[in-house]
């Protein structure tokens, strides 16, 4: 192709530079357009502003829930509940580092289906507020001595999330998911319970605050070795679970109602459940997500930012071609992940599979638009597509 005028076909402005410039079929792009499809398809949450906060700026319980609008749909009471203990967390560590006064740390249990947003809570908050952030599956951890995951692993991964800057890991948050898994077994099992109880007790310290020695290259301890000391105290500890048959311990007097499923989650339930009371009593703040329904799940489709939707939409258009997912699509998907029982990860589930078909399909042709609905979704075979001239 003969280039005439050196224009980029996203943003209109004139290219001084001709390399920087990728040539398509009929169409340009430069490379600060190519950054900023890459900022949008770069997974859903990097894209949120990073900031540097102080005690001056630190933003306050509503502008933290307003940020958390924009990319976790429903979920209002927990979005309140989490958006106050942040604020708390982080003013204590902002405006009274240092003085005598001592402040007992908050960290947060999230009860909840799995897929209803447990992770994208803790994520989006670090990632908003600029702390390192790391994340563990509770059932890998092991007490000290036994095969598997030491504890002091988990400040190891933040430590690296933080380019070993001690000071900023020290303000860090980690997520432990699954942690209703280490609950202890109840009657009937003999012998250490080398998975629930014991694991639990390794965590005790570690999630109220201690000097933790993390060998400076993860992995186990080893004696006479060189460690690195990280405070953990006013490291923030969100916890995960579903929590699956908790109802069934509160039943009839003390606990949830039968509509909200685990709202009123209380200690004591926690307790019955198998978590020990120790751990129970240095979580502060307990918040239960509510299942998503098809309203919920058709908003996750396209609404957040950086949706699902929005990520593919910048997909096709890297190629030119535009993607028009039409509202019967929408509730199609929402109902059909719905019926899957996975929460918002059945959307993805869905999508991923129908969009890897729909590339291939089209990858041979000259195509402009593409546009989908029920009938298209159901019907395979079927496929609404303008083609190029
Ligand atoms: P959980 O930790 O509860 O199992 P996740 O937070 O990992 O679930 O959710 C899985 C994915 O589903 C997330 O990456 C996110 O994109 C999406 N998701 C889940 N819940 C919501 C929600 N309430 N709003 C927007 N997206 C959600």
């Amino acid at each position: 192709m003969i280039i005439t005028k050196k224009i980029c076909s996203f943003c209109n402005k004139k290219i001084e530079n001709y390399k920087k410039l990728v040539i398509g079929y009929k169409a340009f792009i430069c490379y600060s357009c190519i950054f900023l499809c890459n900022k949008i398809i770069n997974n859903d949450i990097n894209n949120i502003e990073e900031k540097k906060f102080n005690n001056e700026t630190f933003p306050k319980p509503k502008e933290i829930k307003s940020m958390l609008d924009e990319y976790i749909i429903g979920q209002k009471q927990t979005k309140k509940i989490i958006s106050v203990s942040i604020y708390n967390h982080y003013n204590k560590i902002f405006k009274i580092n240092n003085s005598e006064i001592e402040i007992s740390k908050s960290n947060i249990l999230l009860l909840g289906e799995t897929g209803s947003g447990k992770t994208l809570f803790a994520k989006t908050i670090a990632k908003f507020l600029n702390v390192p952030f790391a994340m563990v599956d509770a059932t890998s951890l092991t007490e000290a001595g036994y095969v598997g995951e030491d504890v002091e692993n988990i400040i190891y991964r933040l430590l690296q999330n933080s380019n070993f800057d001690v000071k900023k890991t020290q303000i860090g948050i980690v997520y432990i998911d699954e942690i209703d898994k280490i609950a202890k077994k109840n009657e009937g099992s003999y012998g250490r319970d080398v998975s629930g109880e014991g694991v639990q007790q390794a965590l005790l310290k570690i999630i109220e605050g201690t000097i933790a020695n993390v060998p400076p290259k993860g992995g186990k301890k080893f004696p006479n070795q060189e460690y690195i000391s990280v405070d953990t105290k006013d490291i923030l500890f969100i916890f995960g679970g579903a929590f699956n048959g908790i109802q069934t311990f509160s039943g009839t007097n003390i606990g949830f109602k039968k509509k909200s499923n685990f709202s009123n989650a209380t200690p004591n339930d926690l307790i019955k459940y198998g978590l020990i009371p120790e751990f129970v009593g240095r979580i502060s703040i307990i918040s239960t997500l509510k299942s998503l329904k098809i309203n919920n799940l058709k908003k996750i489709i396209y609404k957040p930012k950086n949706s699902i939707l929005e990520q593919y939409k910048a997909i096709y258009m890297l190629d030119n071609i535009k993607l028009v997912f039409k509202k019967s699509a929408i509730k199609y998907v929402a109902k059909k992940a719905f019926k899957l029982k996975l929460g918002a990860r059945g959307l993805k589930y869905i999508l991923d599979k129908y969009f890897i078909k729909l590339t291939y399909f089209i990858s041979d042709k000259k195509i402009e638009k593409v546009k989908i609905n029920k009938k298209t979704l159901i019907n395979k075979n079927m496929i609404n597509i303008k083609y190029k001239k």
